[in-house]
């Protein structure tokens, strides 16, 4: 507990309430080097001696085998094996991802686990494959969207009959492209959002989304015959203006220009449609009690993983009771709470979004409580910080940073984007 006085080689240390204490200390010139901890209250007294383990200095005679905070290894880089002709494999391999009606392979503009996630795209997705490469300790591959754009995604998200039993870098494919031909488009407004009903022949199109403050861009890859478009649902609808369309050669843009910024979108394939579903804001019915009626997921977030402060404090049950008191609050205010565990048992990241899009969540926080790492010192880089994925998630972002500013008084780490995977599968800021 925090009543006792600390003292290390004879150094008084800073005991905090909660028993937690750090001390700068250097290490003794010893053959033997040691620290001897002293904690004393009004009764009692403990002593604690810890040998100091110091390492080696490192041989620094072949640089590609070094590691130390200083002097990183070199990784040797791996060269790309190109895969020659014409091979289309099939994206979305079942045990590769989460097992979900509309669950997507992420492909990124280079190989590598730092890279952007750029495209979400179906199981089913066919593509040409033109390569393969090992980066980040994992196998990844190369595919041609369409012969103007090339990706790369994790090996393990092609179909398994697509892989050759004795090579893990050949491929086994169709040796002709699949024809996408696009049909006329259609709209369907309901009261929480609207549907753009794309049909198409053939397996599902490679597409990327892209928001704008007032707008979002679908583009689909190696499709043909797309109709052009330009169409509104009404022309009173307050949130959607009007969808039009810009077809190339083998691709297709579609415009959805909105009258506020964007809230969250779903792309669906079923049936041999795309069906891009547009989230309208929520409608705000008592500007007095603005969250009534209302659906908000809470998040603790972990277990499983999760970080354990120098108390033994456990992250996932910290925020398990935050969550327990916003559930609370939110429930007094009209909020219809979606929770995505109330117990300590552990709740898989990639299910947290589902249970969220399954209810049709107006927004999805997830609470957390960040360690830093070994070596930086907790009581000077503390802080609040608020991390977000889309940016239709910026506004929310934004808010809540700054409610959390004024509520905790604690540093300004920020409202920022991170590749945070329990953020990525929701259609909700
Ligand atoms: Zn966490």
């Amino acid at each position: 507990t925090g009543d006792a006085a600390l003292s290390i080689n004879g150094v008084p240390v800073p005991v905090w309430p909660n028993g937690a204490f750090m001390g700068w200390l250097p290490v003794p010139r010893d053959n033997a080097p040691r620290y001897d901890l002293l904690a004393a209250n009004k009764t009692e007294k403990a002593r604690l001696v810890l040998p100091i383990k110091i390492p080696p200095a490192p041989d620094t005679t072949n640089r590609q085998k070094l590691v130390g905070d200083t002097l990183q290894p070199v990784p040797l880089p791996d060269t790309l094996v190109p895969v020659p002709g014409n091979v289309f494999v099939t994206l979305g391999a079942p045990a590769s991802t989460v097992n979900d009606t509309d669950r997507v392979t992420i492909a990124r503009p280079a190989p590598g686990n730092g890279q952007e996630y750029k495209w979400f795209l179906f199981p089913g997705t066919v593509v040409k494959i033109t390569g393969a490469q090992k980066a980040s300790g994992d196998e990844f591959v190369r595919i041609e969207l369409d012969s103007g754009q090339v990706a790369w995604v994790l090996r393990s998200e092609l179909q398994a009959q697509n892989i050759s039993p004795d090579s893990l870098r050949r491929f086994i494919g169709d040796s002709v492209a699949p024809i996408r031909r696009v049909g006329a488009v259609s709209l369907e407004p309901g009261p929480d959002w609207i549907d753009v009903v794309i049909p198409t022949t053939g397996p599902p199109p490679p597409y990327l989304v892209e928001e704008t403050d007032r707008s979002i861009s679908l583009l689909l890859y190696g499709v043909t015959e797309a109709p052009v478009v330009s169409m509104m649902p009404q022309p009173t609808d307050p949130y959607f203006n009007s969808v039009s369309s810009t077809p190339e050669l083998t691709r297709v843009r579609y415009a959805i220009n909105l009258n506020r910024a964007p809230y969250g979108y779903l792309a669906l394939w079923q049936n041999g449609k795309l069906t891009f579903r547009v989230r309208r804001p929520p409608r705000i019915a008592d500007a007095a009690s603005p969250l009534r009626g209302l659906t908000i997921t809470v998040d603790p977030g972990h277990p499983p993983a999760g970080a354990t402060g120098p108390t033994g404090f456990y992250e996932g049950d910290g925020v398990l009771q935050v969550g327990l008191r916003v559930r609370d609050l939110l429930t007094q205010r009209g909020v219809n709470v979606v929770m995505t565990r109330t117990t300590p048992d552990p709740v898989d990241l990639g299910l947290r979004a589902i249970v969220s899009r399954r209810a049709n969540a107006h927004a999805f926080v997830s609470i957390h409580l960040n360690a830093f790492p070994d070596g930086v010192n907790p009581f000077v880089n503390n802080g609040s910080l608020t991390l977000y994925f889309w940016p239709h998630s910026i506004p929310l972002a934004v808010a809540t940073q700054a409610a959390l500013l004024a509520e905790l008084g604690l540093r300004d780490n920020g409202a920022k984007y991170q590749n945070i995977a329990v953020a990525r599968g929701t259609w909700m800021p």
